[in-house]
């Protein structure tokens, strides 16, 4: 789902059920505060018949002790109703999470049961559950009445100042209900989520922080070195602090494709002919060897992030070169070209990736190394015209006409539609999300969309992982 869905939905999910746990706490906070300011009242009657407002009169006859019991037991009495309706608006905001995320999956879904979602809801966040919280506030509040009093009655202030200051801390007393809601409630709805992306089988993910409202930058910091490395799921936090807004995203494990293999050990030229030699047995040209290194080696692992992932279109792939078309081009022989006009000067490379991506011309985050995985997306479209077609005049029409990437497209945009974010729109939104290049024709939207994917993973636009993952079912 990308980021943008993502936060969306989990606005919503939280603003209902937040709002609607909090207009029912306010209920319950205006009663409450009437029955104690009601037993105030009372204790100010009874001294004022009997000799006025003293010390000396609030501890006559019990009468301190009897209002503390009083006031305790409104405290709670309250307090278990406040709990019945914290923990049910918990509980169906887990509820909601799951069900969304098992909506949007195709997968079907046996996780959600009674227990599981009870286990989350009574989760302690540091070190407290959240019923053990509000009866510390409660008591804490308690606590301030009770000192409070003593002070207003031994300065003999009048009945209605001393009504009026109690209840100013009674009710700013309500704000650590606010905030108990809003945190726990965030807690619950990630930790569904993680929950979730379990059962689909990830491993690993990272926070999504929320752009548009107050970040701390301790969250913006956590989201960035989380996206760059994601974190096991079981090791991230449901949340950072009171009141925080972060959301937990799964990450698609990509590096554990090229951890044991050595491209990113490559030190020069011979390295990586050797590589592609080794692995695909594709020809690297010599012409290679005067471009720069570095642009070099980053586009190569975004070839190679892809052929990995795709092993029915090694075939189709059959060698590096370099060529004065495009930044890079593919070609229907199934060889990517670099051109020299920009892989000679690895900084002006990045710079010219740069303002692409800044544009939108280019999907969000691309840059060099995607540059190779969309050159590779034309590879995977070659490899369907292989698979498709049958004779060479077939093929050359079908590699000239796109027809391959129309099919899969299409196809991929009849699956976004099914999807709850994708519901509504047009072909032409949906390839517009991907980027602005990705309009030129549909072989360029099947490899920017690729691109989109290696760069964005899950924060990819919809439809990108529309398309990879019917270009998985074909080739994978
Ligand atoms: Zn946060
Ligand atoms: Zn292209």
């Amino acid at each position: 789902m990308s980021d943008y869905w993502e936060s969306r939905k989990v606005d919503d999910i939280f603003n209902k059920n937040t709002d609607d746990a909090i207009s029912k706490l306010k209920k319950i906070y205006r009663q409450q505060g009437r029955e104690i300011q009601k037993a105030i009242t009372n204790i100010y009657i009874t001294m004022l018949e009997d000799g006025g407002i003293s010390t000396v009169e609030l501890y006559k006859f019990n009468r301190f002790k009897n209002l503390l019991e009083e006031i305790n037991s409104i405290l709670k009495s309250y307090g278990e109703q406040e709990i019945k309706v914290i923990s049910k608006g918990l509980e169906q905001a887990t509820k909601d999470i799951i069900g969304d995320i098992a909506e949007n999956s195709n997968i079907s879904f046996t996780i959600i049961n009674e227990k599981a979602i009870q286990e989350i809801v009574n989760t302690k966040f540091k070190g407290e559950s959240f019923s053990k919280r509000i009866w510390k506030n409660r008591d804490n509040l308690g606590k301030l009445i009770e000192r409070n009093l003593q002070n207003i009655i031994a300065s003999g202030m009048n009945k209605d100042k001393a009504v009026s200051e109690i209840m100013d801390i009674h009710n700013s007393s309500f704000h650590n209900a606010d905030r108990l809601v809003r945190t726990e409630t965030m807690r619950c709805i990630n930790s569904g989520q993680i929950e979730t992306y379990k059962a689909r089988g990830r491993t690993h993910g990272y926070y999504s922080y929320s752009k548009d409202k107050r970040t701390c930058d301790k969250c913006k910091k956590l989201g960035e070195e989380t996206k760059a490395n994601p974190l096991p799921l079981e090791d991230l936090e449901p949340v950072h602090h009171p009141n925080c807004r972060c959301t937990i995203l799964p990450a698609i494990d990509l590096k554990k494709y090229t951890k044991s293999d050595n491209i990113d050990k490559s030190n020069n030229f011979d390295d990586l002919k050797k590589y592609f030699k080794d692995n695909y047995n594709i020809a690297f040209s010599d012409n290679i060897y005067e471009l720069d290194f570095k642009a070099v080696k980053e586009s190569s692992i975004g070839i190679d992030y892809v052929i990995k992932e795709f092993p029915q279109a090694k075939n189709v792939f059959r060698g590096l070169d370099v060529n004065n078309s495009g930044v890079m081009c593919a070609t229907y022989g199934g060889v990517i070209n670099f051109n020299p006009l920009y892989y000679k000067d690895y900084e002006q490379l990045k710079e010219s990736m740069y303002q692409g991506d800044t544009t939108g011309f280019h999907p969000k985050n691309t840059g060099i190394l995607e540059c190779g995985s969309h050159e590779m997306g034309h590879i995977l479209e070659r490899a369907l015209i292989e698979k498709y077609c049958n004779t060479d005049n077939q093929k050359i029409m079908a590699w000239r006409n796109c027809e391959q990437a129309k099919i899969l497209v299409s196809n991929a945009c009849k699956n976004a539609k099914k999807l709850k974010e994708g519901k509504g729109l047009k072909n032409k939104q949906l390839i517009e999300q991907i980027s602005q290049y990705a309009e030129q024709d549909k072989s360029e939207c099947l490899a920017e969309a690729v691109a989109d994917y290696i760069a964005n993973k899950e924060d990819a636009s919809i439809l990108s992982k529309e398309i990879w993952k019917l270009l998985k079912e074909e080739l994978g």
